[in-house]
C-alpha cells in the first residue's frame, strides 16, 4: 500500500487537467519546505547543521526571502550557514580560522596558518565551491520526494482504471518533467509496463506539444491586422505556456 502523504497529494493534482501536474506537485512540496526551514526546522540542531553544510541554491534562497515572512530566521540561517562555510574556505586556502574574539585565539594558532600562496588557494577554494553549490537542502529534498510521487503514479496508473483515464487524458508535461518520467519508466518500471507506459506519454505529449504550439501560431496569426476581429481563443497566454512547456520553468510570465 503506498505512503498516503505521497498518495494523496498526486490524486490531487490529477483531479483537474494542468499543463504538468509535476510542475503542480513540485510547487507545493517546494513552498511546504520553504515554510518548514523558515519555521519549525530552525529550532531542530541536526536541520541548522544540514542547513549550514548544504545551504541553499538561488532559487531556494531567493523564495525564502520572497515570503517575507520570516527575515530573522532567514537572517540566522544565512549567518551560520556563511560562518560554518567561510571557515571551511580559509581551511581549503590554509588561513588560520578568524579570530571570533571569544578569547579562543589559541586555538587557532594550533592549526599554524600554511598559506599555500594565492593560486592554490583560490584552486582549493574554487575545487570545494563548485561541489558545494550543487547542493541545496531542498533540491535535495525535492528530488527524492519527486521520486516517491512517480512512483505513485506509476502504482495508481497500473491498478486504478480512474487515475489511468485522468492520467491520459491530461495535457502532457513540461519538457524537463516527460524527461523525467521516461527516465524514471525506465529504471523503475518492468519493460512490459515500461512500454506500455512510454506509448501512452509519448502520445500524450506530443499531441500537446502541437496544441500549444498551435496556440502559439494563433497569437502569432492575431498581430495581423486582418484577425483583428477573430476571438483570441486560448491563445491570449500561449507565450508564457508554451514557454513553461519547453524549459519547466514555472515562473515565466508570472
Ligand atoms: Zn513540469
Ligand atoms: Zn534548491
Amino acid at each position: 500500500m503506498q505512503d498516503t502523504i505521497y498518495t494523496i497529494p498526486v490524486t490531487e493534482v490529477y483531479e483537474e487537467p494542468c499543463e504538468c501536474p509535476l510542475c503542480a506537485l513540485e510547487a507545493r512540496f517546494e513552498n511546504d519546505r520553504v515554510n518548514y526551514y523558515l519555521g519549525p526546522s530552525l529550532m531542530e540542531p541536526d536541520n541548522r547543521i544540514a542547513t549550514n553544510d548544504k545551504g541553499f541554491c538561488g532559487r531556494h534562497f531567493n523564495m525564502m526571502y520572497a515570503t517575507q515572512t520570516n527575515r530573522l530566521g532567514l537572517g540566522l540561517i544565512l549567518d551560520t550557514y556563511m560562518t560554518e562555510q567561510i571557515a571551511r574556505m580559509r581551511k581549503y586556502a590554509g588561513e588560520a580560522p578568524k579570530d571570533d574574539g571569544s578569547g579562543t585565539k589559541g586555538l587557532g594558532k594550533l592549526f599554524k596558518a600554511k598559506s599555500k600562496g594565492g593560486q592554490r588557494s583560490a584552486e582549493a577554494i574554487c575545487e570545494y565551491w563548485h561541489k558545494h553549490e550543487r547542493g541545496c537542502c531542498i533540491c535535495e529534498d525535492l528530488e527524492r520526494t519527486m521520486e516517491r510521487y512517480i512512483d505513485v503514479i506509476f502504482h495508481l496508473y497500473f491498478t486504478q482504471k480512474d487515475f489511468r483515464e485522468r492520467f491520459d487524458g491530461g495535457l502532457g508535461y513540461c519538457m524537463r518533467h516527460f524527461e523525467l518520467l521516461c527516465d524514471k519508466a525506465g529504471t523503475m518500471l518492468s519493460a512490459g509496463k515500461q512500454d506500455e507506459f512510454l506509448t501512452a506519454l509519448v502520445r500524450q505529449q506530443l499531441d500537446n506539444l502541437d496544441r500549444i504550439q498551435d496556440e502559439v501560431n494563433w497569437f502569432t496569426k492575431k498581430f495581423d491586422y486582418r484577425n483583428a476581429q477573430e476571438p483570441w481563443k486560448n491563445s491570449r497566454d500561449a507565450l508564457p505556456r508554451g514557454m513553461r512547456k519547453m524549459t519547466g520553468l514555472r515562473d515565466i510570465g508570472s
